[in-house]
């Protein structure tokens, strides 16, 4: 038998004040893959993620994980019993936690198996020798790699990760979407990643979800998006990479 979907969104809509801010999104990811909601600041990718978290109500459709509804077709689960790990922007580091802390935040269980485990992640994200350091003693760079392993640490089934690189220098950014992208694919969840910058989808993606005021107007692998792209608009929005 097969196992089922990792994640599977049906027909998802959201609206706020009357206006339709994501509008009959579908989309399923399975394990070990990586999806890039990509779009122009706006499009709705962040509330669409949101919803999949389980910080924001959908007025229709369903969500399920590994076949399991969490919300639209029986109870809504909380965020907290969906498996998901998130990641943002901004890192939302706990500042006055350490390092380990921080990683070790989510995990249950007894304390020698979290301790294990938050070595274990440590090592993976090459920060060995940092966890007994705060977050305002660390570069961009480190904190970045700190909310990556923090959101790692539960072994989440779906990582949603928003916007999670456009906080770091652009001269970091490549190395950082590389070792992230190794790391997710050595962990095995699906992964949703949002981002408005091509490029970063071009490097990271094993399919693109191409958003537009709402809607997904194209998938594919994106090699198939970048060089047939569903119209104009599409194809000047990929423009500008090089
Ligand atoms: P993106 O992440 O693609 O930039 P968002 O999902 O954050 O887009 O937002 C899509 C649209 O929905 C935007 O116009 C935004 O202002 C609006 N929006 C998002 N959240 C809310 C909210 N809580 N209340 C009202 N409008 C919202
Ligand atoms: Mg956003």
């Amino acid at each position: 038998m097969t196992s089922p979907t990792r994640l599977t969104v049906d027909a998802l809509s959201r609206a706020f004040g009357g206006r339709q801010v994501v509008a009959d999104v579908s989309l399923s990811i399975e394990a070990g893959e990586v999806m890039c909601l990509l779009g122009p600041s706006g499009c709705g990718k962040s509330t669409t993620l949101r919803m999949i978290a389980g910080v924001e109500r959908p007025d229709q459709g369903q969500i399920r994980i590994d076949g399991v509804p969490v919300f639209g077709a029986g109870p809504t689960l909380p965020p907290e019993a969906r498996g998901v790990g998130l990641m943002f922007q901004d890192f939302a580091l706990f500042p006055h936690l350490t390092v380990a802390g921080n990683v070790a935040f989510g995990l249950k269980g007894d304390s020698a198996a979290k301790t294990r485990r938050v070595g274990e992640l440590l090592e993976k994200v090459n920060l060995c020798g940092f966890a007994q350091k705060h977050p305002h003693e660390l570069s961009g760079g480190e904190q970045q790699r700190v909310a990556l392993a923090r959101a790692l640490a539960p072994r989440p089934r779906v990582m949603l990760m928003d916007e999670p690189f456009s906080g770091l220098d652009n001269r970091l950014r490549d190395g950082v979407r590389d070792a992230t992208l190794a790391l997710l694919k050595e962990e095995g969840a699906a992964v949703l990643l949002v981002t408005h910058e091509p490029d970063e989808a071009m490097r990271m993606a094993d399919e693109i979800a191409l958003m537009r005021a709402g809607e997904i107007v194209q998938r594919g692998a994106p090699y198939n998006i970048y060089n047939a792209p569903v119209d104009r608009a599409a194809a000047a929005f990929f423009s500008d990479i090089n």
